[in-house]
């Protein structure tokens, strides 16, 4: 019987089927001491020029370049710029001052000759070699005061946090982070302070989750495993959705008669799509509960951290129009054949290595979605298009992990 939602989407289907439900993101401003992976929400200007004034790129000295271009040359030096010195110095033709890097060009120098191309004696120095005018860093040709150095949907970075701070910006406006509940179900889930039983095994979903929602920029709770009870997991919903803006789950998706995550949707929430052509981690569902989005991921380890990178960090991004920097990728040549199915995205478990200056990539480990040891020591994962047939030879796209 025809499913009353869209069944088994192809990726790209998914992706736009989320970027449906919008979430209102207010702003706040922070300091930037506490920005990484922060998302930014409206333009930043620098309040500084940088440099702020001509210095030198060098330790040596600064001349008139006309002085060195027959070398040696000998200049008397005058005097010594240093970092962080207010003084201004004056020279002119036949004279050099010492200058250390970062200190201010003298009046009248318009290059610099470092040190290694001099030979000091005394109060003189002979210039072995023509000085060089681009050892001079010009005054705001990094960026000028009043410029725009980043735009609403940046990620804030380590050189992104550097550059606010040479621009003279201690605070930023910043979307606030998404609250977003992480939830596990499973009979056989227990915590990493039980004892484990046959049968049961250490749930581990929840932490590569909360890690993946952290590295987006968001606030994470990650709720204790819930058994597999519809009532429970029911009440366990209603609570997150009160005091979350999303929900994350793992497990119970899948066609079993315990998967309670799937079967309440079916009866209880509003399904935007169940199941996506992608190996692994076919069985994702997304809808609505109780007007909040819930993303109901796999329960194989792998499968449910693919389908973040794959689904959910893409649904992140696009409340914030954002790129997504936390899916790096980069192309390879497949070193040997890679298991597709016609329609489906696949996402293998690959290492890189290099071989006559060209990438490759070859399968890394087991590849079942079950194994997590897998993944963790890949170092990145295939994206063959459904069309593609990830053969030997072939050029791939590879998300880096
Ligand atoms: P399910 O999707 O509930 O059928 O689970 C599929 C597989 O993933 C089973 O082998 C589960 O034991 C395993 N699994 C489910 N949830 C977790 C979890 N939170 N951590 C680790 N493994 C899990
Ligand atoms: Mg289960």
């Amino acid at each position: 019987m025809a499913k009353p939602y869209p069944y088994f989407v192809s990726l790209n289907e998914a992706i736009s089927l989320c970027q449906k439900t919008s979430i209102d993101i207010e702003s706040e401003t922070i300091p930037i001491s506490q920005s990484i992976n922060r998302i930014v929400s409206s333009d930043i200007k620098a309040k500084v020029n940088d440099p702020g004034f001509d210095n030198s790129a060098m330790d040596g000295f600064a001349v008139v370049h006309s002085d060195t271009t027959s070398p040696p040359s000998q200049l008397s030096i005058i005097g010594s710029s240093m970092a962080g010195s207010t003084e201004s110095h004056t020279l002119s033709s036949g004279q050099a001052i010492r200058i250390m890097t970062g200190a201010p060009i003298p009046q009248g120098a318009d290059s610099i000759i470092p040190i290694e191309d001099c030979t000091v004696t005394g109060d003189k120095v002979t210039i072995n070699k023509p000085s060089k005018p681009h050892f001079i860093r010009k005054l705001g040709e990094n960026f000028a005061q009043n410029q725009t150095i980043f735009s609403s949907g940046e990620t804030m970075s380590p050189e992104k946090i550097a550059l606010c701070a040479a621009a003279g910006i201690s605070t930023i406006t910043v979307f606030k982070k998404l609250k977003i509940a992480v939830i596990s179900t499973g009979d056989e889930l227990k915590s990493l302070d039980d004892d484990l039983e046959h049968g049961q095994i250490y749930e581990s979903n929840s932490y590569g989750l909360a890690a993946l929602v952290e590295i987006y920029g968001h606030e994470v709770t990650r709720f204790s495993n819930v058994i597999d009870d519809i009532d429970i997991l029911r009440d366990t919903l209603n609570e997150a959705s009160k005091t979350h803006d999303c929900i994350i789950t793992s497990g119970g998706v899948s066609m079993g008669d315990k998967d309670f995550v799937r079967i309440l949707m079916e009866q209880e929430g509003d399904i935007k799509f169940w199941r996506v052509k992608m190996r692994p981690g076919s069985p994702p569902i997304f809808g609505m509960w109780e007007n909040t989005p819930i993303f109901g991921l796999p329960g194989n380890p792998v499968s449910s951290h693919v389908v973040f990178r794959a689904i959910v960090g893409k649904w992140l991004t696009s409340l914030t129009k954002s790129k997504d920097v936390n899916n790096k990728f980069t192309h390879a040549i497949l070193d040997e054949d890679i298991k597709t199915q016609e329609g489906f995205t696949t996402f293998r478990r690959v290492e890189l290595f290099e071989s006559n200056g060209i990438t490759h990539a070859r399968l890394k480990g087991h590849q079942g979605s079950g194994n997590i040891a897998g993944i963790a020591m890949s170092d990145g994962l295939t994206v063959i298009e459904p069309a593609a047939k990830g053969r030997k030879g072939e050029r791939c796209k590879i998300i880096l992990l």
